[in-house]
């Protein structure tokens, strides 16, 4: 389904931007996994020798127009050009609002905010001038419902959905679509190293009653960057097995 596209995925190292990059070489795309260093970076490329020639690893600082722009300049000059870009990486916390710092605020903003900013700027720079690209970010499913301690991650992800729309209304000219996943609680190292009993109690809460796994949104990664979904744009999709909470 993307034979021929080159995509990058930030946060590719482990969890779910792990397994949108193995879909994304699945279905025959180039891929560049952006990490945050590069031990973590040659850790996830060491997984994948199977894919060598096709995959290769980038480490900018994601919140740097001028890290990024380099690091996706040598992406493009590997293998000829980025068709997509999957706004991945991001980091959470549960902190309470009396105990919440200044600087904990902003930290969240600034990866899963501002990286999506200065990363979707830099790759529409590059889709522009080669006739177009797709733009996938990641939401959660607190960016509908919030969450209830934590407050900077869901609204950070709230901001996702916002810029979502906003670009894909902006870089609809220029043939870029832009959307969101929005994945409910999804079985990644942290969700793995809970108890089982509490998996199990929050499963019960979920209508498909299970937990997500990271293939369940690599599936809808897949789909929006592909051209079966060629004219949905501005969406931000739903992988939650209809969990409210
Ligand atoms: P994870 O912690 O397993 O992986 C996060 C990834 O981001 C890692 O590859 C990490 O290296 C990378 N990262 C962290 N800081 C970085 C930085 N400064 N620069 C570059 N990369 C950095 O998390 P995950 O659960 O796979 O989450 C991936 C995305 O999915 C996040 O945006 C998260 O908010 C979202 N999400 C996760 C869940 C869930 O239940 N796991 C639910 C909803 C949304």
């Amino acid at each position: 389904m993307l034979t021929g596209k080159t995509a990058v995925v930030t946060g590719g190292t482990r969890g779910i931007g792990f397994a949108i990059v193995k879909k994304f070489l699945e279905n025959g795309a180039n891929v560049a996994i952006a990490g945050s260093r590069q031990e973590s970076v040659d850790k996830a490329l060491a997984k994948l020798p199977e894919y060598a020639g096709r995959v290769m690893g980038i480490w900018p600082d994601l919140c740097s127009p001028e890290e990024v722009a380099a690091a996706f300049a040598s992406v493009k000059e590997k293998f000829g050009s980025l068709d997509i870009l999957a706004n991945n990486a991001g980091i959470s916390s549960r902190t309470s609002l009396y105990d919440y710092t200044v600087e904990e605020f902003s930290r969240i903003m600034d990866l899963n905010v501002k990286a999506v900013f200065v990363c979707s700027q830099a790759a529409a720079r590059i889709m522009k001038a080669q006739g177009g690209g797709v733009i996938v970010n990641t939401s959660s499913m607190v960016g509908e419902y919030g969450q209830p301690s934590g407050c900077g991650y869901p609204t950070s992800k709230f901001a996702v959905n916002g810029l979502t729309r906003s670009l894909a209304r902006e870089l609809a000219k220029d043939n870029i679509r832009v959307n969101a996943v929005a994945p409910g609680v999804t079985r990644t190292d942290m969700v793995a190293a809970l108890p089982q009993e509490l998996v199990d109690r929050i499963s019960a809460g979920i209508p498909l009653g299970r937990v997500g796994e990271p293939l369940d949104i690599a599936n809808a990664y897949l789909y929006l960057s592909s051209d079966l979904a060629s004219y949905v744009t501005g969406v931000t999709l739903r992988v939650d097995g209809a969990a409210m909470t």
